[in-house]
């Protein structure tokens, strides 16, 4: 049993001045593995204070000794990789395979990347007549979901140590025991005190109480729409920089010329990783309406290649993280089998699983792009097949969304790639099997967010730009 009731403050474990406390369940088991304190606005101030207490010599550290903190943070996330991998699997449901080749590695690759990124990163430019200083945002506030609990975390605090912006973290309290392992991690290589808080509690208290906090100059939210306005609405009362990495409806255009059972497995592979709770998921798959049926076929031979079950064993689909989630999944299913064609899956949870809140990988086919599965964000392993005649057709259909996270094109002929992907309206588009790159900016087009993560982009959303004019002498 995870018991931590304790928030992190000023370099220090401290008991939370309330006395709300929250189970955690492990969604596999249905089996509460641990308990958090629910922390209260006195704990949030105190770690303000801590913060600000820090900034004036965090934010002027020099760019060597942060590279060294952010070396020795990924070096010491390596040391505690299974204890990572195990939690992850533990309140996450994440199968074992994921939580390490998925979860564990986009930590300890946003610490590393974010040293490497500030080894070439200028913090003063001269522009030939002004100059340009890139100077600490101040006190960050981050606050971040349950789908990916080492990803966010470690987005957000790489890019806010790198810019010298001591934090305040509030995680997803769903899943708040990597970010436990994270703290021990910045206590272990010796963070400066205040420069790093962790404040655990729910989202109408602390969640709130960062972005609407006086002492907070930036806020960095990941989650939903609808408290990414809230957030934006409290921290625009001071005008405090917000950034906000928010849902997604992404689509995948399948082209004409695109081997069939390759882009069907991609397909299939986006709602089965972390079953299709993934914000930049391709859940709008649009296919050339010549090649429907022989999609269908492709989407029904590899489903089996992910099965779901025990992330303990050997599947690759695990849980759904909460009965709530396992709740909102079924309706959309539901209201998908009165929209479109079943092709796939169902409400439900999958034959011979009692226990666990899991749900059937669902495809659905004949969906006109204007459905509410076509539209709304499901956030489960459901998926959506739309046919299209043209490919400016299909670009249309891309972009009619209110979201803009990521693109995925699938096909032989660069130029037409190239065309598709210049033309979606999305924050991140890759071609094909493209690799992750660490490096890259991630963020979303309209409704998707504001801001953008990872790498020297993500750096920057924890600086303020000044301009000096009069220096360099001329
Ligand atoms: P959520 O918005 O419910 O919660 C996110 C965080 O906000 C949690 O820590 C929660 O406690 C907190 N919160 C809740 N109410 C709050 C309030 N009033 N003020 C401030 N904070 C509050 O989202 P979720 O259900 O945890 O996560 C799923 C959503 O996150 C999906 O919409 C998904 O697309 C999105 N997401 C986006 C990205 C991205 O990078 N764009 C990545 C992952 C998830």
């Amino acid at each position: 049993m995870r018991n931590y009731l304790k928030h992190y403050i000023n370099g220090e474990w401290i008991e939370s001045t309330g006395n709300e406390i929250e189970e955690v369940i492990n969604p596999a088991t249905e089996e509460v593995i641990g308990k958090i304190s629910l922390g209260t606005n006195e704990d949030l101030d105190k770690a303000v204070q801590a913060a600000r207490d820090a900034f004036p010599s965090f934010s002027q550290t020099s760019k060597e000794k942060r590279i060294e903190l952010l070396k020795e943070i990924a070096a010491e996330y390596e040391n505690r990789k299974e204890d990572i991998v195990e939690t992850i699997t533990d309140e996450l449901g994440s199968p074992k395979s994921i939580s390490e080749n998925v979860h564990y590695m986009m930590g300890y690759n946003h610490f590393s990347q974010a040293a490497e990124s500030l080894k070439n990163f200028s913090f003063i430019e001269d522009r030939g007549g002004h100059t340009v200083m890139k100077d600490t945002v101040g006190v960050s506030g981050l606050i971040t979901p349950w789908n990916f609990p080492t990803n966010q975390t470690s987005t957000k605090i790489a890019s806010a140590f790198a810019a010298g912006s001591p934090v305040i973290l509030k995680p997803a309290e769903v899943t708040p025991f990597a970010a436990i392992i994270l703290t021990e991690i910045f206590d272990k290589v010796g963070v400066p005190k205040g420069a790093f808080n962790l404040v655990n509690g729910s989202g109408s208290v602390i969640g709130d109480g960062i972005s609407s906090h006086p002492g907070i100059d930036f806020v960095s939210f990941t989650g939903s729409g609808a408290v990414g306005k809230k957030v934006m609405q409290n921290a625009s009362e001071r005008i405090a920089n917000v950034a906000l990495e928010l849902g997604g409806k992404s689509p995948l255009v399948v082209l004409e010329d695109a081997d069939v059972e390759e882009a069907a497995r991609a397909a299939v592979s986006h709602i089965a990783t972390n079953s299709g709770q993934v914000c930049s998921a391709a859940t709008r798959v649009l296919v050339p309406s010549s090649m429907k049926k022989s999609f269908e076929e492709a989407v029904q031979k590899v489903l089996p290649e992910y099965p779901v079950g025990n992330p303990r064993e050997d599947n690759h689909i695990g849980p759904l993280v909460s009965q709530k989630q396992w709740d909102t999944v079924q309706s959309y299913i539901k209201k998908g089998q009165e929209e479109a064609t079943l092709l796939v899956g169902g409400t439900g949870k999958p034959e011979g699983v009692e226990k666990g809140y899991y749900a059937k990988p669902t495809v659905f086919t004949d969906v006109d792009n204007d459905m509410v599965i076509a539209q709304e964000e499901i956030f489960g392993p459901v998926t959506c097949l739309i046919t299209y005649d043209t490919v400016e057709e299909a670009i249309e259909i891309a972009n009619d969304t209110k979201y803009g996270l990521a693109g995925y094109v699938f096909g032989e002929d660069e130029q037409t790639l190239v065309k598709v992907a210049s033309a979606l309206k999305a924050g991140r588009v890759k071609i094909n099997d493209a690799k992750a790159d660490f490096a890259a900016p991630f963020g979303g087009y309209k409704q998707s967010g504001i801001g953008r993560e990872w790498g020297d982009y993500g750096i920057e959303e924890y600086l303020e730009i000044k301009t000096i004019l009069g220096y360099p002498k001329k």
